[in-house]
Protein backbone atom coordinates (compact mmCIF):
# COMPACT_ATOMS: atom_id res chain seq x y z
CA UNK A 1 0.00 0.00 0.00
CA UNK A 2 1.33 3.43 -1.09
CA UNK A 3 2.35 5.41 2.04
CA UNK A 4 3.37 8.53 2.50
CA UNK A 5 7.13 8.90 4.19
CA UNK A 6 6.17 11.03 6.89
CA UNK A 7 4.13 8.25 8.26
CA UNK A 8 6.61 5.62 7.85
CA UNK A 9 9.11 7.05 9.56
CA UNK A 10 6.48 8.11 12.76
CA UNK A 11 6.21 4.13 12.47
CA UNK A 12 9.49 4.16 12.65
CA UNK A 13 10.14 6.65 15.53
CA UNK A 14 7.45 5.21 17.93
CA UNK A 15 8.90 1.59 17.09
CA UNK A 16 12.84 2.77 17.62
CA UNK A 17 13.82 1.39 14.55
CA UNK A 18 15.02 2.47 11.34
CA UNK A 19 12.92 2.06 8.10
CA UNK A 20 15.33 1.04 4.91
CA UNK A 21 14.94 3.36 1.82
CA UNK A 22 16.42 1.27 -1.27
CA UNK A 23 17.96 2.87 -4.45
CA UNK A 24 16.00 1.81 -7.38
CA UNK A 25 17.48 2.53 -10.80
CA UNK A 26 14.69 0.59 -12.75
CA UNK A 27 11.09 -1.59 -12.03
CA UNK A 28 13.22 -5.02 -11.29
CA UNK A 29 14.81 -3.65 -8.24
CA UNK A 30 11.94 -1.74 -6.64
CA UNK A 31 9.50 -4.80 -7.39
CA UNK A 32 11.94 -6.60 -5.49
CA UNK A 33 11.94 -4.72 -2.29
CA UNK A 34 8.36 -4.31 -2.28
CA UNK A 35 7.55 -7.55 -2.70
CA UNK A 36 10.40 -8.24 0.09
CA UNK A 37 8.69 -6.10 2.11
CA UNK A 38 5.36 -7.63 1.90
CA UNK A 39 7.36 -11.43 2.38
CA UNK A 40 8.46 -10.18 5.39
CA UNK A 41 5.82 -7.36 6.43
CA UNK A 42 7.91 -5.03 7.04
CA UNK A 43 7.22 -0.90 6.00
CA UNK A 44 10.22 0.26 3.19
CA UNK A 45 10.92 2.84 1.13
CA UNK A 46 11.60 2.88 -2.45
CA UNK A 47 14.18 5.56 -3.48
CA UNK A 48 15.72 7.40 -6.91
CA UNK A 49 18.39 9.10 -7.04
CA UNK A 50 18.03 11.52 -10.02
CA UNK A 51 20.78 11.28 -11.29
CA UNK A 52 20.28 7.54 -12.24
CA UNK A 53 17.68 9.58 -14.44
CA UNK A 54 19.57 12.82 -15.44
CA UNK A 55 22.89 11.15 -16.10
CA UNK A 56 22.40 7.13 -16.42
CA UNK A 57 18.78 7.04 -18.03
CA UNK A 58 17.66 3.72 -15.88
CA UNK A 59 14.26 5.38 -15.77
CA UNK A 60 12.48 8.59 -15.55
CA UNK A 61 10.83 10.39 -13.04
CA UNK A 62 7.53 10.35 -13.88
CA UNK A 63 7.58 6.89 -15.04
CA UNK A 64 9.53 5.69 -11.88
CA UNK A 65 7.26 7.84 -9.31
CA UNK A 66 4.56 5.97 -11.15
CA UNK A 67 5.57 2.38 -11.49
CA UNK A 68 6.43 2.71 -7.17
CA UNK A 69 2.91 3.26 -6.74
CA UNK A 70 1.44 1.06 -8.71
CA UNK A 71 3.55 -1.70 -7.11
CA UNK A 72 2.80 -0.34 -3.71
CA UNK A 73 -1.06 -0.70 -3.93
CA UNK A 74 -0.26 -4.59 -5.16
CA UNK A 75 0.96 -5.20 -1.27
CA UNK A 76 -1.14 -5.16 1.76
CA UNK A 77 2.38 -3.43 3.58
CA UNK A 78 3.40 0.33 3.49
CA UNK A 79 5.54 1.28 0.94
CA UNK A 80 7.15 5.16 0.32
CA UNK A 81 8.68 6.77 -1.95
CA UNK A 82 11.62 9.08 -2.24
CA UNK A 83 14.10 10.78 -4.34
CA UNK A 84 17.33 11.19 -3.04
CA UNK A 85 19.89 13.95 -3.49
CA UNK A 86 18.74 16.97 -5.29
CA UNK A 87 21.03 20.57 -4.72
CA UNK A 88 18.72 23.16 -6.07
CA UNK A 89 15.13 24.40 -5.75
CA UNK A 90 14.28 24.24 -9.65
CA UNK A 91 15.31 20.46 -9.08
CA UNK A 92 13.58 19.87 -6.48
CA UNK A 93 10.31 21.40 -7.94
CA UNK A 94 10.64 19.27 -11.02
CA UNK A 95 11.14 16.41 -8.92
CA UNK A 96 8.12 17.11 -6.97
CA UNK A 97 6.11 17.76 -9.94
CA UNK A 98 6.41 14.42 -11.36
CA UNK A 99 4.90 12.76 -8.65
CA UNK A 100 7.06 12.52 -5.56
CA UNK A 101 5.78 13.18 -2.36
CA UNK A 102 8.99 13.13 -0.39
CA UNK A 103 12.50 14.51 -1.54
CA UNK A 104 15.92 15.72 -0.41
CA UNK A 105 17.40 19.19 -0.61
CA UNK A 106 20.80 18.36 0.03
CA UNK A 107 22.96 21.77 0.56
CA UNK A 108 25.66 20.31 2.70
CA UNK A 109 28.00 21.54 0.40
CA UNK A 110 27.61 25.45 1.06
CA UNK A 111 28.12 27.07 5.09
CA UNK A 112 25.44 26.80 7.20
CA UNK A 113 23.72 29.90 6.25
CA UNK A 114 23.76 29.41 2.80
CA UNK A 115 22.30 25.41 3.18
CA UNK A 116 19.34 27.30 5.65
CA UNK A 117 17.93 30.07 3.10
CA UNK A 118 18.49 27.51 0.31
CA UNK A 119 16.96 24.76 2.42
CA UNK A 120 14.29 27.08 3.59
CA UNK A 121 13.31 28.04 0.24
CA UNK A 122 12.68 24.36 -0.92
CA UNK A 123 10.70 23.94 2.57
CA UNK A 124 8.20 26.68 2.38
CA UNK A 125 7.11 25.77 -1.17
CA UNK A 126 7.35 21.27 -0.20
CA UNK A 127 5.15 21.87 2.78
CA UNK A 128 2.67 23.98 0.83
CA UNK A 129 2.08 21.02 -1.67
CA UNK A 130 2.33 18.73 1.30
CA UNK A 131 5.69 17.17 0.11
CA UNK A 132 8.30 16.22 3.22
CA UNK A 133 11.71 17.46 2.53
CA UNK A 134 14.71 15.73 4.03
CA UNK A 135 18.10 18.15 4.54
CA UNK A 136 21.06 17.28 5.18
CA UNK A 137 24.14 18.97 7.29
CA UNK A 138 27.41 18.14 8.12
CA UNK A 139 28.40 16.69 4.92
CA UNK A 140 28.38 13.06 3.96
CA UNK A 141 31.40 12.66 1.51
CA UNK A 142 32.62 9.68 -0.55
CA UNK A 143 34.11 6.54 1.14
CA UNK A 144 36.71 6.50 -1.98
CA UNK A 145 38.21 9.84 -0.25
CA UNK A 146 37.64 8.79 3.33
CA UNK A 147 35.79 10.92 4.05
CA UNK A 148 33.99 9.37 6.64
CA UNK A 149 37.27 9.96 8.78
CA UNK A 150 37.01 13.68 8.13
CA UNK A 151 36.03 14.31 11.23
CA UNK A 152 35.19 18.43 9.80
CA UNK A 153 32.36 17.52 7.78
CA UNK A 154 31.03 15.71 10.45
CA UNK A 155 27.26 17.08 12.24
CA UNK A 156 27.37 19.46 14.69
CA UNK A 157 24.63 19.12 17.47
CA UNK A 158 24.11 22.57 17.69
CA UNK A 159 24.32 23.47 14.11
CA UNK A 160 21.57 20.76 13.58
CA UNK A 161 19.28 22.36 16.27
CA UNK A 162 19.48 25.77 14.34
CA UNK A 163 19.39 23.90 11.04
CA UNK A 164 16.15 22.33 12.06
CA UNK A 165 14.31 25.39 13.51
CA UNK A 166 15.44 27.33 10.63
CA UNK A 167 14.99 25.53 7.36
CA UNK A 168 12.28 23.18 9.08
CA UNK A 169 13.31 20.32 7.68
CA UNK A 170 10.67 17.68 8.38
CA UNK A 171 14.23 14.58 8.72
CA UNK A 172 17.87 15.08 8.99
CA UNK A 173 20.50 13.22 7.45
CA UNK A 174 23.35 13.74 9.54
CA UNK A 175 27.77 12.72 9.30
CA UNK A 176 28.78 10.98 11.68
CA UNK A 177 31.42 8.63 9.92
CA UNK A 178 29.48 7.53 7.24
CA UNK A 179 30.23 8.06 3.54
CA UNK A 180 28.50 7.18 0.12
CA UNK A 181 30.31 4.24 -1.97
CA UNK A 182 32.53 1.51 -0.66
CA UNK A 183 34.40 1.58 2.46
CA UNK A 184 38.26 1.34 2.57
CA UNK A 185 38.11 -0.22 5.75
CA UNK A 186 35.62 -0.63 8.43
CA UNK A 187 33.88 2.33 9.36
CA UNK A 188 33.15 3.15 13.09
CA UNK A 189 30.12 5.46 14.01
CA UNK A 190 30.70 8.44 16.36
CA UNK A 191 27.53 7.14 18.87
CA UNK A 192 28.53 9.82 21.16
CA UNK A 193 28.10 12.71 18.22
CA UNK A 194 24.94 11.38 17.35
CA UNK A 195 23.24 11.42 20.68
CA UNK A 196 23.88 14.99 20.91
CA UNK A 197 22.12 15.23 18.17
CA UNK A 198 19.12 13.24 18.72
CA UNK A 199 18.87 15.02 21.78
CA UNK A 200 19.01 18.58 20.50
CA UNK A 201 16.35 17.84 17.26
CA UNK A 202 12.91 15.95 17.32
CA UNK A 203 12.80 15.08 13.92
CA UNK A 204 13.68 11.67 12.48
CA UNK A 205 17.59 11.33 11.41
CA UNK A 206 18.98 9.62 8.21
CA UNK A 207 22.00 7.37 7.59
CA UNK A 208 23.53 7.68 4.16
CA UNK A 209 26.21 5.45 3.06
CA UNK A 210 24.89 2.41 4.41
CA UNK A 211 26.48 -0.03 2.83
CA UNK A 212 29.17 -1.99 4.57
CA UNK A 213 28.80 -0.60 7.64
CA UNK A 214 28.63 -3.39 10.38
CA UNK A 215 25.13 -4.43 11.81
CA UNK A 216 25.60 -3.97 15.42
CA UNK A 217 26.77 -0.47 14.84
CA UNK A 218 23.77 0.11 12.61
CA UNK A 219 21.15 -1.77 15.64
CA UNK A 220 22.63 1.02 18.09
CA UNK A 221 22.35 3.83 15.86
CA UNK A 222 18.65 2.90 14.95
CA UNK A 223 18.07 2.72 18.69
CA UNK A 224 19.66 6.47 19.03
CA UNK A 225 17.28 8.41 16.65
CA UNK A 226 18.38 6.93 12.96
CA UNK A 227 14.98 6.19 11.57
CA UNK A 228 15.89 6.28 7.89
CA UNK A 229 18.81 4.16 6.35
CA UNK A 230 19.78 4.35 2.58
CA UNK A 231 21.40 1.51 0.78
CA UNK A 232 22.77 1.42 -2.24
CA UNK A 233 26.04 0.53 -3.59
CA UNK A 234 25.30 -2.96 -1.67
CA UNK A 235 21.67 -3.70 -3.55
CA UNK A 236 23.39 -2.65 -6.97
CA UNK A 237 26.05 -5.02 -6.69
CA UNK A 238 23.62 -7.37 -6.11
CA UNK A 239 21.92 -6.75 -9.02
CA UNK A 240 24.72 -6.67 -11.39
CA UNK A 241 25.47 -10.19 -9.91
CA UNK A 242 22.44 -11.31 -10.69
CA UNK A 243 22.31 -10.11 -14.28
CA UNK A 244 25.94 -11.77 -14.68
CA UNK A 245 24.78 -15.02 -13.41
CA UNK A 246 21.85 -14.99 -15.60
CA UNK A 247 24.22 -14.23 -18.54
CA UNK A 248 26.45 -16.98 -17.51
CA UNK A 249 23.52 -19.36 -16.82
CA UNK A 250 21.59 -18.88 -20.21
CA UNK A 251 25.72 -18.53 -22.39
CA UNK A 252 24.20 -21.57 -24.13
CA UNK A 253 20.52 -20.80 -24.88
CA UNK A 254 19.58 -20.65 -28.08
CA UNK A 255 16.50 -18.58 -27.52
CA UNK A 256 16.75 -15.20 -29.24
CA UNK A 257 14.04 -13.98 -26.50
CA UNK A 258 15.37 -15.11 -23.31
CA UNK A 259 16.24 -11.31 -22.23
CA UNK A 260 12.42 -11.51 -21.28
CA UNK A 261 13.56 -14.18 -18.87
CA UNK A 262 15.95 -11.69 -16.37
CA UNK A 263 13.57 -9.81 -14.59
CA UNK A 264 11.86 -12.42 -13.03
CA UNK A 265 15.55 -14.26 -12.26
CA UNK A 266 16.94 -11.18 -10.98
CA UNK A 267 13.78 -10.80 -8.72
CA UNK A 268 14.75 -13.78 -7.15
CA UNK A 269 17.94 -13.45 -6.43
CA UNK A 270 17.35 -9.81 -4.96
CA UNK A 271 14.58 -10.48 -2.90
CA UNK A 272 15.97 -13.20 -0.26
CA UNK A 273 18.84 -10.65 0.53
CA UNK A 274 16.48 -8.05 0.60
CA UNK A 275 14.22 -9.80 3.38
CA UNK A 276 17.61 -10.77 4.93
CA UNK A 277 18.54 -7.25 5.22
CA UNK A 278 14.57 -5.86 6.73
CA UNK A 279 14.58 -9.02 8.97
CA UNK A 280 18.16 -8.15 10.48
CA UNK A 281 17.76 -4.39 10.81
CA UNK A 282 13.98 -3.42 11.07
CA UNK A 283 12.00 -3.93 13.98
CA UNK A 284 9.01 -2.40 13.57
ZN1 LIG B 1 23.32 10.19 0.23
Amino acid sequence: MYEKVGNILKMAQESNTAAIAFICMDYVMARSVVYAAEATNTPAIVMLYPEHVTIQHTTGFKNHAALVKELANEVKVPIGLHADHDYTYEAIMHTIDSGFESVMMDGSMNDLDTNIALTRKVVLKAHEKGVFVEGEIGHVGLAADSDNHNEDLYTKADAAEKFCKEAGVDSLAVSIGNAHGEYKETPHLDIARLEEIHAATSVPLVLHGGSGIPDDQLLVAFSKGINKFNLGTEFLGKYYNAVAEFASENAGNPDPVKIINLPEYAQSKLQPYLEGRMKTLCHF
